[in-house]
């Protein structure tokens, strides 16, 4: 056991190591805000946020002036696809006004990471509705913040002969299968599943090509994988 002023000289250090990580002493107010702004990206510290911005000081001034134009193109300019609701340069991404697909079947996927990935397989010849994310209450994303009520809405004109869940397989993506599954209960669509060569918890984005086409071409009905669960 440490006595007490063992312990005291624990805390103080342990509080001068933690001001040492979390303060950060700028000599620029610009480079600061910079630095800050950076560092609101999904998985960037302040540290690497400060790499970064460092690395741009040295880069040429067009590169940054380039980087900026296209941020700035991109999101005053990004459009969703009418149809699919995939980020698209047109009303229409290409998927969807491509005559040879398939527009009766369906895969339900995240985002646009998995429509790639699923592109990527060369085994899937239909049509995709993105979500734009997936239930996660943690996240106070509910189904409302989700395209869902416009996949019901397709399902009930009856537009669509199959709707495949490929969502990841984690507790977000089954809440929001089962979701789904239970909005278009007494619909005529058939429901099915990609079968789980992917393992659990696995991302589409990371799954191997032959795996994930295998795995479309395998689909099974959705009301199987409840049973197995
Ligand atoms: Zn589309």
């Amino acid at each position: 056991m440490y006595n007490a002023s063992e312990r005291l000289t624990f805390l103080k250090h342990f509080f001068y190591l933690a001001s040492y990580k979390y303060t950060m002493e700028f000599s620029s107010k610009l480079l600061e805000n910079a630095v800050n702004e950076m560092s609101q990206l999904p998985g960037i510290g302040k540290r690497t946020a400060l790499r970064l911005v460092l690395h741009l000081l040295k880069q040429p001034k067009e590169q940054t002036h380039s980087l900026s134009r296209h941020l700035l193109q991109m999101r005053d300019n990004i459009n969703f696809c009418e149809n699919c609701h995939n980020i698209s340069d047109t009303k229409r991404c290409e998927i969807c006004a491509n005559p040879n697909r398939l527009e009766r079947i369906v895969c339900v996927v995240e985002d646009i990471r998995d429509v790639m990935a699923i592109e990527n397989t060369s085994q899937y010849r239909g049509h995709y509705h993105v979500l734009g994310g997936k239930i996660s209450p943690m996240d106070g994303i509910g189904p409302g913040e989700l395209t869902i009520n416009s996949l019901v809405e397709k399902v009930k004109s009856g537009a669509i002969d199959e709707i495949i869940f490929a969502l990841s397989s984690t507790m977000e993506g089954d809440t929001t299968n089962f979701y789904i599954f239970k909005q278009l209960e007494g619909l005529n669509v058939i429901t099915t599943t990609i079968a789980r060569g992917i393992s659990v918890g696995d991302e589409l984005e990371y799954a191997d090509e032959v795996t994930l086409g295998r795995s479309i071409l395998n689909r099974i009905p959705f009301e199987n994988s409840l049973k197995n669960s």
